[in-house]
């Protein structure tokens, strides 16, 4: 059987981490399985809906690397759900409804009162109204009793036909309803698999039951648990944790945010650290868990770090947009000298720049220090400035050699102070290999500044 998924947003908002979190998952076990994922456009609620949304997603789609054919948006389709829809009220499997606003609304609040659960009372059921302004409403067979399907995770599911009623399939104005769209659409987008949230599992019954009636396809239902957030809340696309984009923002690489996405869900032998590769070949349904996930970002920074440390270094360069007046390769030196220190790509950019501009900031016995060993430094420079082969090795060499003769004291005081000239920043790594990346002029002339300082 050919596999084919789907990831099917509606344009409501960005993409969130729990939708990001199914279009991987869809996306994976196509791949795992060869088969075909595509994006669907689920734009039916239109006062909502807005195309810089589309673009949005597809933008955070693309940086997570998930590709897929040209999406379909079902707006664009509207005629094929009247068809359908015609094609029920032909054969008795649906009607048409005139009831107005105000009486819904009144059986619905006498139906809360008195305790029952709130429902269309079919009133227009036997009715032959064919009114412009009528929706058009499913006809729930009165013979059945229970609707069930499979859910991968769960197993058999059941709801008492009951706890139904005739919902709305097509909106007086023509515009189909949410779970009327979504099993037409999977039915002839020739959907095999569908693997979505588990808050869908009340509309899989109510597409069961229309796919019974229009005689539609009947996928693969898998529902995965929801995503929460830390305090333990059911993650909503409105927290501004959630938006994709935003992790791209602060620095997290798409291969950290995967690997994390994945595994709020997936695990195979507890590997935590997993690439994209490894996930297409491992991914299956039998991974998935079914207890819910705490989003945690400690835990997605480890990752990052882990990642960032896997990326060769000239294309991390090539992602940070911002320092384009250096080249690629005098990027990717920098990057490999903090690659397993930084936990963000943000951090490297902040890095680069102290690189590029380093901010000179020091403290009261800082400043004393550099006063005190003025003349220390011009020695050191003196020395530095002699060298004719530019290179690490040689560097360390003269540093060591010219430390020697002081206590290791003096060193350990020095250095820091040292790298604030050179890069703006008390830590990080060797003097030499800093040195070795700015070159002479650069070096020298920093480390000149100290005179200003005593
Ligand atoms: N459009 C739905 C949503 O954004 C998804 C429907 C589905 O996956 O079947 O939640």
């Amino acid at each position: 059987m050919k596999v084919t998924t789907r990831f099917a947003p509606s344009p409501t908002g960005s993409l969130h981490l729990g939708g990001a979190r199914t279009a991987l998952f869809n996306w994976l076990f196509a791949k795992n399985k060869g088969g075909e994922f595509l994006l669907r456009f689920e734009d039916t609620d239109i006062e909502r809906s807005n195309i810089s949304y589309c673009e949005q997603i597809e933008e955070a789609l693309q940086w997570l690397g998930i590709d897929y054919p040209k999406p379909t948006f079902q707006t664009q389709k509207i005629s094929r759900y009247k068809d359908i829809a015609e094609n029920l009220l032909k054969n008795g499997y649906a009607y048409y409804c005139n009831c107005s606003q105000e009486r819904l609304q009144s059986i619905r609040t006498q139906q809360i009162a008195q305790g029952t659960l709130p429902k269309y009372d079919g009133q227009c059921r036997n009715k032959s109204i064919l009114d412009e302004g009528s929706v058009i409403r499913i006809k729930l067979p009165s013979e059945q009793h229970s609707l069930s399907f499979n859910d991968t995770i769960r197993g058999e599911l059941t709801i008492l036909q009951e706890q139904l009623d005739d919902f709305i399939i097509l909106r007086s104005n023509g515009i189909p309803t949410f779970n009327f769209a979504v099993i037409i659409d999977d039915n002839d987008q020739e959907i095999s698999h569908v693997i979505r949230g588990d808050d869908h599992i009340t509309n899989t019954f109510k597409q069961k039951a229309i796919s019974q009636l229009a005689k539609l396809n009947w996928p693969s239902f898998t529902h995965v648990p929801l995503l929460l957030d830390q305090q333990g809340k059911v993650l909503s696309k409105r927290d501004a944790a959630s938006n994709v984009l935003q992790y791209r923002e602060n620095g997290f690489t798409s291969e950290a945010l995967n690997n994390y996405l994945l595994r709020l869900g997936w695990s195979k032998n507890n590997l935590e650290y997993i690439t994209m590769k490894e996930a297409i070949r491992h991914f299956s349904l039998s991974g998935l868990n079914r207890s819910a996930c705490k989003i945690d970002i400690d835990k997605l920074s480890w990752l990052n770090k882990q990642h960032i440390k896997n990326i060769p270094p000239k294309e991390i360069a090539m992602r940070l947009i911002h320092h384009k007046e250096e080249t690629i390769e005098w990027l990717a030196s920098v990057i490999t000298l903090y690659q397993g220190r930084v936990e963000t790509l943000k951090e490297l950019e902040e890095i680069i720049q102290s690189f590029l501009y380093p901010q000179l900031l020091f403290n009261e016995d800082e400043l004393l220090f550099c006063k005190d060993n003025n003349t220390l430094l011009i020695n050191l420079i003196k020395q530095i400035n002699n060298l004719v082969d530019w290179n690490k090795q040689c560097l360390k060499d003269i540093l060591t050699t010219y430390f020697e003769q002081f206590d290791t004291n003096l060193s350990s005081k020095f250095f820091p102070i040292l790298r604030i000239f050179l890069i703006g920043r008390s830590h990080g790594p060797s003097l030499e290999s800093i040195m070795e990346i700015l070159g002479k002029v650069k070096t020298i002339k920093r480390l000149e500044l100290m005179g200003e300082y005593s």
